[in-house]
């Protein structure tokens, strides 16, 4: 076991740089409450705080409690965090909102394990929500405080690897104070978004750089240990924009994988030649007035690149008999209706007005 740091010291000297330096404005820090924790916590996971920031204030807005969440339709959420990504996260902070309010009269648990048989609250996401809106003690270990306590302590092996997931939840708890705990919680988050960030560490600064090993060290770049990645594959998909006047068609996709439950143009596999749309549409039925081709881009998700072709096939007439194992709607691009639209597909349909 490494030789723990004095905790009294650690946390007072992180809460006094958090009086100066944290992030004590933010929207879900004003009016707080365990819900506006929660939704804050799941839309700030794998995202920046600025990006967060509007969708927070527009889904509060619109679902200012649990019960209001709890009330709306899946739709609806996907629509609000259209953009945001990762829609998993979205479909889990509504389907656990029905749960709170079939089984806590719409009141958030207050309590590790509840909170943990929820769906998208692991232990780190319920600590926060314990910590910071129920003022109540708990640790996290989200990424920031992950990099902290490694670089703290010289944890040299990937924080991923399950041994020293434990041991930086021992640290984590120990560390954690039972005075202040919400300025704690907040202060060690943002000591390592902000400070302690991951490549090139503001150590000069550093309120503890003389009591951290890795900075002593000089192996700040080394830790922690970046996970050891394959290179990803490449997908390669040709978009279809079936388009009659001011509408386009779009389908519903599966509830699971990418872009799960969300609103897309039908797709077709690889990079299709115009003789391969055409005997696709003739297939479906679909009267070509014209094809053009737009540009192609790319996207990365976690585990694959994405490389796309859009094409934009106007139709002379409305006659589509496809797909129809699949929810479509033809989508008014002059009045577009609320629904969950993936960032890509939504810059397309604005780049068609
Ligand atoms: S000295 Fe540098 S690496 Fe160590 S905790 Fe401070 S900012 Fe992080």
């Amino acid at each position: 076991m490494v030789k723990l740091i004095e905790k009294q010291a650690f946390s007072n000297t992180l809460l006094s740089w958090f009086n100066l330096h944290g992030r004590q404005h933010l929207p879900w820090q004003i009016n707080k409450t365990p819900y506006r924790v929660w939704v804050a916590e799941i839309m700030l996971q794998q995202t920046q705080v600025n990006t967060v920031i509007p969708y927070f204030q527009r889904f509060i807005q619109h679902f200012p409690d649990a019960s209001d969440l709890a009330r709306t339709t899946e739709e609806q959420v996907l629509h609000l965090w259209s953009g945001l990504g990762y829609y998993s996260r979205a479909r889990n902070l509504h389907r656990a909102a029905r749960l709170i309010q079939q089984q806590y009269h719409g009141n958030i648990p207050d309590n590790l394990v509840a909170l943990q048989q929820l769906p998208g609250i692991g232990k780190s996401t319920a600590g926060a929500i314990l910590a910071c809106g129920f003022n109540k003690r708990a640790p996290i270990l989200d990424g920031n405080v992950k990099r902290v306590l490694t670089r703290l302590y010289g944890i040299a092996e990937w924080p991923g690897k399950k041994s020293v997931e434990n041991q930086l939840w021992q640290l984590a708890d120990y560390h954690t104070p039972s005075q202040h705990i919400a300025d704690y919680t907040q202060a060690i988050m943002d000591f390592g978004a902000t400070l302690c960030i991951r490549s090139h560490p503001q150590c000069q600064q550093c309120p503890v750089n003389a009591i951290c090993c890795a900075y002593q060290q000089g192996l700040t770049a080394q830790i922690p240990q970046k996970k050891v990645t394959n290179r990803l594959p490449m997908r390669t998909k040709t978009w279809l924009l079936l388009r009659y006047r001011q509408q386009l068609l779009l389908q519903k996709r599966p509830p699971t994988g990418i872009w799960g439950g969300l609103w897309c143009v039908p797709e077709i596999p690889e990079q299709a030649t115009p003789a391969a749309i055409r005997q696709f549409c003739y297939q479906w039925h679909i009267d070509i007035h014209d094809l053009q081709f737009l540009p192609a881009f790319q996207r990365t998700f976690s585990h694959f690149h994405l490389n796309v072709f859009p094409v934009l096939i106007t139709l002379s007439k409305k006659t589509i008999k496809c797909m129809e194992d699949q929810q479509q709607i033809w989508y008014n691009l002059r009045q577009p209706p609320a629904l969950g639209i993936p960032a890509p597909v939504n810059s397309l349909l604005r780049s068609l007005l």
